[in-house]
């Protein structure tokens, strides 16, 4: 039944027993050592000689793999021979989608590993990513049940970033396919290994060689080429807004305009911790939301604001609780913050924080290992969103704080900011979250709770402004976008 009512988010991996805790580690033993190769892959043919090496964020001595990028050329002949999946019934393409999310679900030692490995991802972070990956495949094919009268576009280019380089690359894909359209996939570049074994999973299952292409590479090279051929049907991309509206003129420039932009972009997320929240849970909540994934995620709390009656004591509890925090190495399952995506990715973190350094506005960082890739999670002070340039990218929580006479400006700013992924509220006053809920221009809000980890088909993830096109990834509007209206021929 394409509907599938009773469909239900995976289990995952519960890791609080000891037992199932053994199983997982010693499953994921065997893939410590294993090296890959990420090659293209062009109509069912791997090509190249591997030649770019893949090495471990969290340590400089582990050789994950070896990437082969695709020059223009391989670009071309995947275009040539890509074709849309709409020779495929409806409801043998949710049987393949849902076969492809059980081959994920089987093979989870080996996608844990690389996630961990080539991605830096903590354990508990490489569990989420699967699940939200299952759970993409298998959402959308329930979605295909909703889509009838309207048709393929015909070849969609996925474009997806490294920070969800299994969740959102699958569920990019898997909305494509699931509509039938055909799929030419550039994974990120950091990302290409996890991307390689995700993609022949998916041809396991049954998805057509020519109706899914793989093409590694350069965002200059492999992005710019795909972007702007007039035989590409739609771009799918995640990542920042400045890439966002590059890809958009591009389109502009070659692409027919019937051919949509669904894109998911950056943000300057705030949270609101008014004088009535619950300190505890508040706390609790931002330290997941800013510095978990290393704060590596388009949706992390980046801007606290403060209730100043509250604040000495709550700035205490919240330093006292990243006290607590494990940076380091995925491998040790204590570690709460694992290392940044690579080293000029950590270049740009670090002068941020050198800088408030200099001007005397850090005011915590903790310390990180120095033989990877690693942040230090901090805490900077600002007066408000117009104090922030730009997204950081990494694990720093930015603090205002507020007089309660002032919440009015604070929605102004937000909106006047024009981004609007995800938003953030701790308040014990009904009032206050009716009102703000109306208010602001946000994608996603959270109240009394952290603000990442939208839950796929319950919780449809996705900005306004500058922050996306929508419509939202994992809920009921996000098929549509991958169809087109059926236009009836007219005969005279
Ligand atoms: N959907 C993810 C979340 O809610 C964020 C996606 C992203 O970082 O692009 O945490």
């Amino acid at each position: 039944d394409l509907y599938a009512p009773e469909r239900q988010n995976s289990r995952g991996w519960d890791l609080h027993d000891y037992d199932d805790l053994a199983d997982v580690q010693g499953a994921i033993e065997p893939f410590k050592a294993v090296s890959w190769t990420a090659n293209p892959l062009i109509a069912g043919n791997y090509k190249g000689d591997a030649s770019k090496l893949i090495i471990n964020p969290a340590d400089p001595t582990d050789m994950v793999g070896k990437v082969t990028e695709c020059d223009r050329q391989d670009v071309e002949v995947a275009l040539s021979v890509a074709q849309s999946w709409t020779n495929c019934a409806e409801k043998d393409r949710a049987v393949i989608l849902n076969k492809a999310a059980d081959l994920y679900e089987e093979n989870y030692a080996e996608l844990f590993a690389v996630l961990i490995r080539e991605a830096g991802k903590t354990p508990m972070d490489a569990i989420a990513e699967l699940r939200e990956a299952m759970d993409f495949l298998r959402y959308y094919a329930t979605q295909i049940g909703f889509i009838d009268k309207r048709e393929a576009r015909g070849v969609i280019a996925c474009i997806s970033p490294w920070n969800f380089p299994l969740a959102i690359f699958t569920g990019q894909i898997a909305a494509a396919l699931a509509a039938g359209n055909g799929v030419v996939a550039k994974p990120a570049d950091p990302t290409p290994i996890i991307a390689t074994l995700a993609v022949k999973l998916l041809h396991d299952a049954g998805v057509p060689n020519q109706c899914l292409q793989l093409l590694p590479g350069r965002g200059s090279v492999v992005g710019a080429v795909l972007v702007s051929d007039p035989r590409i049907d739609g771009v799918c991309f995640t990542g920042s807004t400045a890439t966002a509206q590059t890809v958009n003129l591009a389109m502009a420039d070659d692409v027919s305009p019937d051919a949509p932009l669904i894109a998911e972009t950056g943000g300057l997320n705030a949270m609101i911790v008014d004088s009535t929240a619950l300190p505890e849970q508040a706390v609790k909540d931002i330290v997941a939301s800013s510095f978990q994934s290393a704060g590596q995620r388009c949706s992390a709390l980046r801007l606290l604001y403060l209730q100043e009656d509250i604040a000495p004591e709550f700035m205490d509890m919240l330093f006292g609780a990243m006290d607590e925090l494990v940076v380091g190495n995925p491998w040790d399952f204590a570690t709460d913050v694992g290392p940044v995506i690579n080293q000029s990715a950590a270049q740009g973190i670090q002068d941020h924080i050198a800088e408030a350094k200099t001007d005397g506005r850090l005011l915590k960082q903790i310390a990180a290992p120095v033989d990877g890739i690693f942040i230090g999670p901090a805490v900077i002070k600002v007066t408000g969103i117009a104090d922030m340039q730009k997204e950081i990218f990494g694990p720093v929580l930015h603090v205002a704080t507020f007089k309660s006479s002032q919440v009015d400006q604070i929605v102004t700013d937000i909106n006047a900011s024009g981004y609007g992924l995800t938003f953030g509220l701790h308040t014990r006053i009904d009032d206050r979250v009716e009102h703000l809920t109306r208010q602001l221009n946000v994608g996603n809000m959270y109240i009394n709770r952290n603000q990442i980890g939208a839950v796929v088909g319950t919780q449809p993830f996705g900005g306004e402004g500058l922050s996306g096109t929508g419509p939202k990834a994992g809920g009921p509007h996000y098929l549509h976008r991958f169809t087109k209206q059926t236009m009836p021929t007219d005969t005279v």
